[in-house]
């Protein structure tokens, strides 16, 4: 099938140049995102490729539908960016990887967990300046804390493993309870008892209208003095401002973010010549207790080797059938499992 891949960086073109060696798709790679100016790239591609950072609205896809597009491959979990009434209405079909290497995204929210605590990212500089003091790098032992799993999916129930693991207590908030997670020894609470009892809190759901901003003022103001706040899940699950004023009266001790509410505008990109102009952001990188990383948890060989694969498979999918096991449909949005 004829594809046209949007958006797309060195280590994209290798891995799907990769797998596509077993599927033969027509692909031709754009390094542009998928935007009003570009859109017009697409023109006589049924399917599009495209990452989390472009945004597909009902324009976009109508100006897709109009190209010819029938198909749009997300090659990523996560599908807030893309308006699903309006795919529904055009008769596109949308398809994603709904799990590619959730190891890869709960070690990283455990790299945060780890850096943060230990001031990993402080001591790197003091020792390279010569700077040997230990002051203001006291951490905690991660043995016997409370740590709290907002989703407890797959990559926040193999979370829950690995912090099993350290000897924490868990708590989890879930709409559905996961066996593997009991077995640990994980109680499901209320989210206020979550934010009340916990140490450490992980975001692990997705980004739905429900969860918009589920970390605001009143959660914070519910949490224990000094909370450690972890979120590689999607930048809007944070208030950010709320975050800030968190951070800056101490109930937020630390935090942790590897997704942050208006990224697209930053991530992906060297930006390193630029001013930004983001204010928020450029105080967010002001705290010492924050370390923020721009959307890298996914970003393992395994990770990406299976994205392409599951990728090209959806498509061949498609083609052969004109359906597929992993259609993106408004009902998946509403109940995710
Ligand atoms: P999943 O669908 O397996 O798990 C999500 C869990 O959240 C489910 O158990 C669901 O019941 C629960 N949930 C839904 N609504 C909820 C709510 N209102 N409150 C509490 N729980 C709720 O998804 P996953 O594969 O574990 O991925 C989780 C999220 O991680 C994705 O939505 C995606 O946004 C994010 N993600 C980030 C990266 C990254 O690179 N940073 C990579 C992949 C996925």
């Amino acid at each position: 099938m004829k594809v046209a891949f949007f958006n797309t960086k060195s280590y994209d073109r290798q891995s799907f140049n990769a797998a596509n060696q077993q599927h033969q798709h027509e692909i031709v790679f754009f390094e542009s995102h998928l935007s009003h100016e570009t859109v017009s790239l697409a023109i006589g591609f049924p399917a599009v490729c495209i990452f989390i950072n472009d945004n597909l609205n009902a324009d976009m896809l109508a100006t897709l539908a109009q190209g010819g597009t029938k198909l749009i491959a997300l090659r990523s979990a996560g599908f807030n960016h893309v308006d699903l009434a309006a795919v529904t209405k055009l008769e596109m079909t949308i398809v994603r990887v709904p799990a590619y290497s959730p190891y890869a995204v709960a070690e990283h929210a455990i790299a945060l967990i780890l850096s943060l605590n230990r001031k990993v990212h402080r001591a790197y500089n003091r020792v390279r300046e010569g700077n040997f003091s230990i002051e203001g790098l006291l951490g905690f032992d991660l043995y016997g804390a409370t740590v709290g799993v907002i989703g407890t999916g797959r990559i926040g129930a193999i979370f829950a493993q690995i912090m099993c693991g350290f000897g924490c207590k868990l708590l989890g908030y879930d709409t559905y309870q996961d066996p593997n997670c009991l077995e640990l020894g994980m109680e499901y609470v209320a989210i206020d008892e979550l934010f009340a009892k916990s140490d450490i809190i992980s975001l692990h759901c997705p980004l739905t209208p429900d969860t918009h901003h589920l970390i605001d003022i009143e959660a914070i103001a519910k949490m224990k003095t000094g909370t450690m706040l972890i979120n590689t899940s999607r930048g809007g699950l944070i208030d950010t401002q709320a975050a800030i004023d968190g951070l800056k009266s101490g109930a937020i001790g630390y935090l942790g973010i590897d997704v942050y509410e208006q990224e697209a505008d930053l991530f992906f990109e060297d930006l390193s010549n630029q001013v930004i102009q983001d204010d928020t952001f450029q105080r967010l990188l002001t705290f010492p207790n924050v370390i923020v990383t721009g959307h890298q948890a996914f970003f393992t060989s395994q990770a990406l080797a299976n994205i392409a694969e599951t990728t090209l498979s959806n498509i061949s999918e498609f083609e052969q059938s004109e359906s597929c096991v992993n259609e993106v449909k408004i009902e998946t949005a509403i109940a995710p499992k």
